[in-house]
């Protein structure tokens, strides 16, 4: 086993795989290297997600496995970070006697040096301390450094919102934005290494420099968008209450606005998006849908969906379904409702059985799936931009790249087309790609 080898797992949103690629970054600082199996790792880390029960089974599954590895091996240092070691804090070194090291999601900046005290003293340490607002701004991590032509970049952190479910402003703190000059001084930079793509990224994107004063994020693209270099831009999460007009415009107006919105609905009941906190209606959101599609007919948009909110009647399940079918999303990330404790909609009386919360998730995952492969089938003949990533999982002589939809295409050409934008023309389409000819490349 290596003396300085560590091995990381990480669980849910962009956000974590941001804090992961700055832990690897940290660690390569103090003179870590990143192995592909636990075994050989002399630290093991795990950034977690809270969002839902089944994350947190997960992680908590995974923590187990580790447990006989450092029975074997007490000198090794197990660690979990992430949103479930900020929301538990000291009780998980109560609950798991085999772990070293907690630390919270305003303290991954300070991992090497809690790495090393424990390292050192073999004392067992817990850090969860929200930051404030000062050195919060100071720490945005910084995504230049790492090799690849797509890139996510930090833009605000944090959340306000408080829908009555999420557990996020709880772990991540309240929002707080990057200045742009600085955001775009590294898109810049991406841009000189070679990135070609770049994912502004944030819990709610479309609320950035509110509190702050800075320009608005509409702004803000549009600034991006003429970074020479820079083909192709994207953003998330977005939530509709916040989705201005002039945001909805840059859909229409900036040539480097990829056509995909993941506009998160979660219901389409009004009386379930009220308990929800959601700060819109169904016909607010249906009709920023509309004039989405009005600016940019072919856009495409995703959703995240929860099934069997506490209350949730059939009634307000068929406002779902009848939502689905107006919309006619590409894709949905759908899940059964879990309560989190410290949430509002943890106190909620929820009498709806399991079995009928799974039946309407399966009834709505058959739709959506129909709705999926109906838009998806389209696609077949049509001839599409790529940016190609590199080689395909699909084996040699294949490169893969994403549509401006966002669906991963694979084709046959030479390697030396990573990062290049070429055109396919889409032969078959599957669950989770396509597959095209190589048309044309410049
Ligand atoms: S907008 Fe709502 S769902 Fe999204 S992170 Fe904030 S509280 Fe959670």
């Amino acid at each position: 086993m290596n003396n300085k080898a560590f091995y990381l797992e990480t669980f849910g949103c962009q956000m974590n795989v941001v804090d992961s690629e700055r832990i690897v970054e940290l660690l390569g600082g103090i003179g870590y290297r990143q192995v592909d199996e636990p075994d050989q790792a002399s630290l093991i880390l795990l950034n977690t997600c809270a969002v839902r029960d089944k994350a947190v089974r997960k992680a908590y599954g995974h923590l187990g496995r580790f447990k006989p590895l450092k029975e074997r091996n007490p000198q090794m240092i197990l660690g979990m970070g992430g949103c479930i070691a900020q929301q538990e804090g000291k009780q998980l070194l109560k609950e798991f006697p085999y772990l070293d090291l907690v630390f919270g999601t305003h303290n991954v900046h300070r991992l090497p040096e809690l790495v090393q005290q424990v390292a050192d003293t073999r004392v067992r340490c817990e850090e969860t301390e929200f930051l404030d607002r000062e050195t919060r701004l100071q720490l945005f991590p910084s995504r230049t450094g790492k090799e690849a032509f797509t890139r996510f970049v930090t833009v605000m952190q944090g959340c306000d919102n408080f829908c009555s479910y999420c557990v996020v402003p709880y772990v991540r703190g309240r929002e707080i934005s990057r200045p742009s000059g600085e955001i775009l001084d590294e898109i810049r930079e991406l841009a000189e290494q070679g990135v070609r793509e770049v994912t502004l990224i944030g819990q709610n994107v479309n609320s950035y420099g509110t509190k702050e004063k800075e320009i608005s994020f509409s702004a803000l693209l549009e600034q991006v968008n003429a970074i020479v270099g820079i083909d192709r831009i994207r953003f998330t999460t977005s939530h509709p209450k916040d989705l201005s007009d002039e945001l909805i415009g840059c859909f229409g107006r900036l040539d480097k606005l990829c056509k995909h919105l993941h506009l998160p609905v979660q219901c389409g009941s009004d009386e379930l998006l009220k308990a929800m906190n959601r700060g819109y209606t169904r016909e607010r959101y249906l009709n920023i849908v509309a004039r989405l599609r009005q600016v940019c007919p072919d856009i495409r948009l995703s959703s995240d969906i929860i099934v069997g909110f506490p209350g949730e009647t059939e009634d307000n399940f068929a406002a779902t379904m009848s939502l689905l079918e107006q919309v006619r999303y590409a894709e949905i990330y759908s899940f059964i409702y879990s309560p989190r404790s410290g949430t509002a909609a943890a106190d909620i009386k929820d009498d709806t059985p399991a079995k009928v919360k799974q039946e309407r998730f399966e009834r709505m995952l058959t739709l959506q799936q129909e709705i999926s492969r109906q838009i998806w089938e389209a696609d077949v003949g049509t001839v599409q931009e790529v940016l190609v990533e590199g080689e395909s999982k699909m084996g040699e002589g294949q490169l893969f790249g994403r549509s401006t939809w966002n669906r991963i295409v694979n084709f046959s050409g030479p390697a030396e087309l990573a990062g290049r934008l070429v055109s396919v023309r889409i032969s078959k389409s599957f669950r989770n790609s396509l597959l095209g000819e190589l048309l044309e490349y410049c």
